[in-house]
Parts: structure tokens; C-alpha cells; sequence
């Protein structure tokens, strides 16, 4: 899951055009007093992980302090959840649910962990699930039975790379981890901007340099980092370690108590709709904000409305909400990586060793990361990052699924399941933000009354760090309307040693 400090210094000659519109006199950008709204109203834009969460946080500060604020929530798509939502095997609802989007969550992200348990969902265990390998377009380079969520220390992983690079991946993974803690105690850093957050982490150094050349001045091999941190980091983000910046390279090897949601991760989503007061109105495009008389004005496909604040979750290039320059100038262009992803069902358990090439004894593992290494050495590039199986759909049926920078041919597929094939879908998403390593991210308050939760998604990008950026925008929020914050200005309770305290829940 990345910022810019000169940019928050916002300039001078535009700050007259928007006006604070609370705890200051109200005025409007030709200096003249304007009439306040009658009571706060707070717009989010997007239903995804961190808009529904938004709405959530806003609920929590109004159960305990009772403050009175309104909040609408706009989405332009006719379902809650943004990237996290699921698709059946042939549209039948009674088959298992598969996930299109975001699949997995860990035990140290720990706003989702809770709500699971809060809102009685049930979660799904991935330990369980083995048999893993990695494929570099030409070779299985390396096959366990264990899982990706263990592997660190199985006997073949020592066997191939030694005690050293796995063990000092693991340290830098388990340093990370524990810095990120941090983030759910009760003296949590509060950011204004990236950067600083970074700084305040201890973490300038890994956001700055890529992970392969992080974890090669830590003595990590070469090799250990091209198979199996490069496994991780394509199937993860889509990206190879010599692109991808450090710390994102270390959210991509933390894979401990990997677990979903039974039924499907978007139901997180409606519950903290479900849970906040927000009025929810789906299939609704917001097109513009701009600044009129201290107060915002949204264009949306219901016609215009006024509000106090408004939060914006969803990555803005891909809105199309016209901002005025003064505010979209300080969102940098910020791809994404666009990704394909096929969902199938088989009648075969596993793929054929000769679709590989392989010897017939060869048992191809369940789940297939990928290495650019082979490409990078003049060899073929994998056609996908990763093929994975996600278990029966029913007797003899398996679910499975490819992530790929390139469609995938209808004809290969038959061709490497021996044209046992049965139901496909197909899915093309900008996934998660190219993540190259730097010093600058986009300021999370475009202007007074005005946050940006996906400021977040260069520095880390998953749905729980959604959840923690509208959790710190809220924060800053209520600081700015009611002078409190999402936990109040009371001393903290004296539950906050506890272990399973966690910030936004427990105050
Ligand atoms: C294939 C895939 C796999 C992934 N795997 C994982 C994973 O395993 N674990 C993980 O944690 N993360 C994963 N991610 C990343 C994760 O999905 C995102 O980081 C997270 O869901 C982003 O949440 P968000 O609320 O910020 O944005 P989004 O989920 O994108 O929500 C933004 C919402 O805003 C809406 N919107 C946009 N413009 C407008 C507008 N003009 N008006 C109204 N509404 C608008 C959109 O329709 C969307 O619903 C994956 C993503 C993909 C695509």
C-alpha cells in the first residue's frame, strides 16, 4: 500500500476561493458573508472500501458524542463495494461466490478482522489451501506442497535459496508489520500528508528504492528475490520487484492469517453502510464539485446539491468529476495497472503437465505464481501472473482463476485445460496503482472541506488501508467541523494496553 509535502502548502493566490465552511465565519470568494447550512451535510463519492467505511467512522462519532451531521453517499454503480465484489459460476446464485476483485485480507489488518467479527460474517481460512509453484514462462522453477502463506521455512525453500534470504525477508517483512501496528494504538500517528506519515513510520527509505534493490543491500539473493518475492509481487500488484517500490513489496510477502470474507469480502462494505446513517444512493455519477459561497456544490445525476465537506474514495483520475484546477492540480497522473481476470470452472483437478511442456509425472501445483526472471534473460514471458484453483463449485467442478496483463485467448484456454471448460467470465479493472518508488503522494486535503482518501493507494493499496485512510480523513474532518475527532479529545480509556485495541473501535 505512498506523498508531497510542498503540495500541501496550498498556494496562497487560490486559497481565497474556498473558504472554511465551518468554526470560521462563512464567506464567499469575493470576501462577503454567506448563510451557513442549516446542519453539517457531508457528501462521500463511492460505495468501495474506504467510502463505506467514511460512512462508518462518521456513524461511530455520532453514536458517541451525538454530533449532527448529515451524510450522503454517492455510487455510480448499481452495487456496494467497488473492487471487492464477487460473481457466481454461471450467474447461479446457489454455487459458491467467487471474488472478481480484492480476495484477501490478513490477520494484521485489523479494522476488517474486527468488523468481521462484529458484523457475525464468517471468515475463510487460507491456510489450508496448498500445493504452490512458480513459473517462469518456460520452467517450474519451484514447486512446494505447502501454501503460499507458509513457506518461508518448509525444507524446499531452504533446500533451493538457504537459511539466510528467507530469514532476512521474514525480519523485513515482521519490522514492517510491526510498524504498521502502530497505526491502530491509541497514540497512532494522525497524517496530514504522505510523507510524513512515512517519515513518522520509519519507512522514507523503503518507499524511495525498489524491493528488489532493498532486499538485495540487505544481503537477500538474487535469486530468492527474482522467484519468490518476484512471485508475490505479481501476483499481488501486477508488478515485478525491480518496478515496485519496497514497502508495497512487503505488504505483498505478509501474507499471515490470509482469510475472506464466506460469501464474499463486499459484504464488509454493506455492513458499515448498513451500520452508518448515511443515505445511500447508488447508480448515481457525481460530475463536478466546485466552491460557492464557502460551501461545496455537487453536479450529480440526482441534480445539485450543497454540503459542508466532501469526501472523495475513489481514485480520481478514474471519476471523471470535473475538480477546479487548484484542487485537481495537486493529484498527480497516477496509472494504474490494467488487469484481466478470467474466472472459469474445469473437470480437471489440475492442469495437464504437457499443457506445461512438463514431464506426464510432473503434478502442476494448484496455484501458479510467475517471475519475470526467465523474460529478463532473453526467455518467454509468462502469459499470465498467476492461475490459481478455488476449489469445487460442485462434484468434479473446480473454479479457477487468472490474473493477466493480456486477455486471455479463448483458444489457449481451451487448449490448456483439454478443452475441459466449462462456464468463463471475464473482468478488466484497473486494479491497484503502478508503484514506483518515490518521495512525493497526492495531499489527502485538496482544500478546506475537501479530503481524498485514495491519497493512500501509491504509498499502500488494499482495501483494510482504505479503511485507515477514511478513518485518518474522517478524523481530520471532525476536527475541522466540530473541533473533536472520531475517538473525541477525552482521555483515552484504560483499555488501550489491551491487545485487541484497536483505534476507531475501542474509544
Ligand atoms: C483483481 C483485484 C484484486 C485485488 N486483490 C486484493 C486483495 O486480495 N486484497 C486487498 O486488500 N486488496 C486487493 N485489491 C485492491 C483493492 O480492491 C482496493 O485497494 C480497494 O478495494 C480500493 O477501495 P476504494 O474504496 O478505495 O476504491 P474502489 O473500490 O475502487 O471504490 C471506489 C468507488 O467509487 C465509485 N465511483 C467512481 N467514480 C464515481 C463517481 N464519479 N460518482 C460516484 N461514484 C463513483 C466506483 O464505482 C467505486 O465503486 C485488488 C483489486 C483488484 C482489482
Amino acid at each position: 500500500m505512498r506523498f508531497h509535502w510542498c503540495l500541501a502548502l496550498f498556494p496562497i493566490v487560490s486559497a481565497s476561493a474556498f473558504q472554511l465552511p465551518f468554526k470560521a465565519p462563512f464567506f464567499n470568494s469575493s470576501g462577503q458573508q454567506s448563510r451557513p447550512l442549516a446542519r453539517p451535510r457531508v457528501a462521500i463519492i463511492g460505495a468501495g472500501a474506504g467510502g463505506t467505511s467514511a460512512a462508518f467512522w462518521i456513524s461511530k462519532a455520532q453514536e458517541r458524542f451525538g454530533i449532527d451531521v448529515e451524510v450522503d453517499l454517492y455510487e455510480r454503480e448499481p452495487y456496494v463495494g467497488g473492487r471487492s465484489t464477487v460473481v457466481y459460476p454461471y450467474d447461479n446464485t446457489s454455487l459458491p461466490a467467487v471474488e472478481l476483485g480484492a480476495s484477501i485480507f490478513v490477520k494484521a489488518n485489523k479494522n476488517l478482522w474486527r468488523a468481521v467479527d462484529e458484523f457475525n460474517l464468517t471468515r475463510r481460512d487460507f491456510r489450508d489451501e496448498t500445493g504452490l509453484g512458480v513459473w517462469d514462462g518456460e520452467k517450474l522453477l519451484f514447486t512446494t506442497t505447502g501454501g503460499w502463506w507458509g513457506w518461508w521455512d518448509s525444507a524446499k525453500v531452504l533446500f533451493r535459496y538457504g537459511f539466510q534470504s528467507p530469514r532476512r525477508t521474514q525480519a523485513f517483512v515482521d519490522s514492517m508489520i510491526s510498524k504498521y501496528l502502530t497505526l491502530y494504538s491509541v497514540d497512532t500517528p494522525k497524517w496530514d500528508n504522505l510523507t510524513h506519515l512515512a517519515s513518522s513510520l520509519d519507512w522514507t527509505h523503503l518507499v524511495s528504492q525498489t524491493t528488489s534493490e532493498y532486499l538485495k543491500a540487505e544481503g537477500v539473493s538474487d535469486k530468492f528475490i527474482a522467484e519468490l518475492v518476484e512471485a508475490s509481487t505479481r501476483v499481488n500488484y501486477g508488478q515485478n520487484v525491480d518496478e515496485i517500490h519496497a514497502l508495497e513489496g512487503a505488504c505483498s510477502m505478509a501474507p499471515t492469517g490470509a482469510s475472506a470474507v464466506v460469501g464474499g469480502n463486499f459484504q464488509l462494505f454493506e455492513q458499515f453502510l448498513k451500520r452508518s446513517r448515511a443515505n445511500v444512493y447508488l447508480n448515481t455519477s457525481v460530475k463536478s464539485a466546485t466552491v460557492a459561497s464557502g460551501q461545496w456544490v455537487l453536479d450529480t445525476d440526482r441534480g445539485t446539491e450543497t454540503y459542508s465537506a466532501v469526501i472523495l474514495a475513489a481514485p480520481w483520475h478514474s471519476t471523471n468529476i470535473q475538480l477546479p484546477a487548484e484542487l485537481s492540480s495537486q493529484i498527480p497522473p497516477q496509472p494504474y495497472i490494467h488487469l484481466h481476470v478470467t474466472l472459469f470452472t474445469t473437470t480437471l483437478p489440475s492442469v495437464p503437465a504437457q499443457s506445461f511442456n512438463l514431464p506426464a509425472s510432473t503434478k502442476v501445483p494448484p496455484m501458479l505464481l510467475t517471475t519475470f526472471e526467465g523474460a529478463r534473460n532473453g526467455g518467454k514471458e509468462p502469459e499470465f501472473n498467476s492461475m490459481s484453483y478455488h476449489g469445487l463449485i460442485s462434484e468434479g467442478e473446480w473454479v479457477v482463476k487468472i490474473f493477466s496483463k493480456e486477455p486471455i485467448p479463448q483458444k489457449w484456454l481451451l487448449k490448456m485445460f483439454d478443452g475441459k471448460i466449462g462456464w468463463v467470465h471475464r473482468k478488466e479493472w484497473d486494479a491497484y496503482p503502478v508503484l514506483p518508488p518515490t518521495d512525493s503522494f497526492p495531499n489527502l486535503k485538496l482544500a478546506p472541506g475537501f479530503y481524498y482518501v485514495n491519497s493512500f493507494e501509491p504509498f499502500i493499496s488494499t482495501m483494510e488501508t482504505e479503511t485507515l485512510s477514511s478513518r485518518n480523513v474522517v478524523d481530520m474532518l471532525l476536527k475541522d467541523i466540530f473541533d473533536s475527532g472520531i475517538c473525541g479529545l477525552a482521555a483515552p480509556s484504560n483499555d488501550t494496553a489491551k491487545d485487541d485495541y484497536v483505534f476507531g473501535w475501542d474509544c
